[in-house]
């Protein structure tokens, strides 16, 4: 299924009908990943031109990809990492319908268990879609949670994990952590650990810094209020072949112009009420009538300082002063000579096993990995560990991520790696206690700018490459507004938990 049945559509003041704008308008789009990407095409598609950013000579940012050589040679497609496509991100995949109708490039991934400390693995194939037997089978898979341990549970606050409500659960759960309204929930620690922290750490923050609202708001996004499961899917090809070219096509085939290593400093006000975009290294400003900033959060707050024409007023300066990133994330990506053991699955999650957050077996799923598996023998496998600490050193990193592995792949040990790639970076938005009231919109106090990216507040509940897309399009939307252009549609699941009208303790 390509489409889910639970997509409702987000209501919009944004009453346009007009299909193109008549006159000639540009825009600038800085930043060229999934949100900038996203902005540029809704615009291009209806007559505006567009010219993208982009700081790195690769496009697509945290999901983005580029070309490298294995030591003999081979070429081989690299990437950010290991992305999971849940089949509840509608904007997303609308998008990804532009350059593959059918959704042919992406696989899904049947099983996709998760690993503990004591081995032995929770799945999450196979749970029922609706509320109340999805929780009630995950309870159930879950080892070590007796019944007597399910009547130990503070209910009052489980229950809020069935009523999400964008105001309330904000109101009340912004100033607490995750971490402590886990532990609020008296779940047995084990059983703690397998239910909540791989939700916990999929938004690359750590449980003591990540607030309960956001949890509890990701919670409902794929969980409890998502209609389409929890599976998801994966590209059967690298990034680079299945996703930016194929997009860089479509953009630049409705005129898109898109300019690599191209860092933007500043943008300033011209006396006609349009941007000048300027750019490191040169004396040749981009111009627009428009422009959406969809870069990172260290990278905006760069541009905003240095922009104060854009500042509006105060409390937009706030909101962008509020954001942060996150702890540091790394991606372990290893040619062995041996592969895991048959039996393991192509992707999966770990709880409680230091910096270990997944393993991915690449040659299970993916093309070009499948070939040079099948010309070698080997295997081509991806480790994951989020939120790791800041200073922590990258031999200290591999070690631990290799540890882990062995522990619950005990297959591995003594398997030789022929050749390796880390990254290590830490420009992931913080999701903080406290920064919710704060967080910016898309919307901003300057006419023709707006802001995208998965760190900015939507009206729905939504996240990561989907908040990327979605924010892409609404930005779009609003800077096409005054012009009476018609939206692109923008698609959420049930924006509140089917227990929303409970009091919230
Ligand atoms: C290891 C890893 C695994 C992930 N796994 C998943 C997953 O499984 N599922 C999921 O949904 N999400 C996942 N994500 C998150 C996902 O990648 C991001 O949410 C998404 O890509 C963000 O897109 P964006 O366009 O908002 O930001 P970015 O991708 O960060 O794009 C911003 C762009 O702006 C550019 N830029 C920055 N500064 C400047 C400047 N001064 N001038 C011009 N350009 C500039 C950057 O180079 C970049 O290309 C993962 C992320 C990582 C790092």
């Amino acid at each position: 299924m390509i489409w889910g049945k639970g997509a409702q559509l987000v209501p919009s003041k944004n009453k346009g009908t007009k299909e193109r704008v008549t006159d000639k308008k540009k825009a600038v789009v800085v930043g060229g990943g999934l949100a900038g990407f996203a902005s540029a095409a809704v615009m291009a598609e209806r007559g505006v031109e567009v010219v993208i950013l982009e700081k790195n000579h690769y496009l697509g940012g945290r999901a983005g990809a580029w070309t490298e050589r294995l030591e003999d040679g081979t070429p081989f497609e690299m990437e950010r990492g290991f992305h999971a496509f849940f089949r509840q991100y509608y904007n997303l995949r609308r998008f990804l319908k532009r350059i593959d109708p059918g959704l042919h490039n992406l696989l899904p991934l049947e099983d996709y268990p998760l690993f503990g400390p004591k081995g032995d693995p929770e799945s999450f194939s196979g749970l029922p879609k609706h509320i109340p037997w999805n929780v009630l089978e995950l309870i159930h898979r879950t080892p070590r949670m007796s019944f007597l341990d399910m009547m130990k549970v503070n209910k009052t606050r489980a229950l809020q994990m069935f009523g999400y409500d964008p105001q309330q659960t904000y109101a009340r759960y912004d100033n607490m952590t995750a971490k402590d309204y886990l532990d609020s929930l008296g779940f047995p620690p084990d059983a703690r650990d397998m239910l909540f922290n791989v939700f916990a750490h999929s938004f690359f923050n750590p449980e003591d810094k990540f607030s309960a609202a956001d949890l509890l708001m990701m919670f409902h996004f794929y969980f409890i209020g998502n209609p389409e499961g929890l599976i998801f899917d994966v590209l059967e090809e690298p990034f680079s072949t299945s996703l930016w070219q194929p997009l860089r096509r479509y953009v630049e085939d409705r005129g898109v112009r898109i300019l690599t290593e191209r860092t933007v400093t500043s943008v300033e006000m011209t006396s006609e009420e349009s941007f000048r975009v300027h750019l490191e290294n040169s004396n040749e400003p981009v111009e627009g009538d428009l422009c959406v900033l969809s870069v990172d959060v260290p990278a905006l707050k760069s541009i905003m300082e240095k922009s104060p024409d854009l500042t509006g007023s105060p409390s937009f300066k706030a909101s962008i002063d509020s954001l942060d990133v996150t702890l540091p994330f790394a991606v372990w990506r290893l040619w062995t000579d041996r592969p895991p053991s048959p039996k393991r699955a192509p992707f999966a999650g770990t709880t409680n096993l230091g910096y270990l957050d997944n393993i991915s077996i690449y040659e299970r799923f993916e093309g070009e990995s499948r070939r040079w598996s099948l010309e070698t023998g080997g295997s081509v496998v991806e480790l994951h560990g989020y939120a790791v600490p800041e200073g922590a050193s990258e031999e200290e990193i591999k070690s631990d991520l290799k540890a882990n592995m062995e522990l619950i792949y005990p297959e591995m040990r003594g398997v030789e790696i022929l050749e390796d790639r880390f990254i290590l970076a830490q420009d992931c938005p913080s999701f903080g206690p406290r920064m919710a009231s704060l967080r910016p919109t898309i919307e901003t106090p300057v006419t023709g700018l707006a802001l995208a990216g998965d760190f900015v507040r939507l009206p729905f509940p939504s996240a990561l490459m989907e908040r990327a897309v979605a924010s892409g399009f609404m930005a779009a939307n609003n800077v096409m507004e005054p012009w009476n252009i018609r939206p692109e549609p923008i698609y959420s699941i049930p924006p509140k938990g089917f227990l929303s009208w409970l009091p919230t303790p």
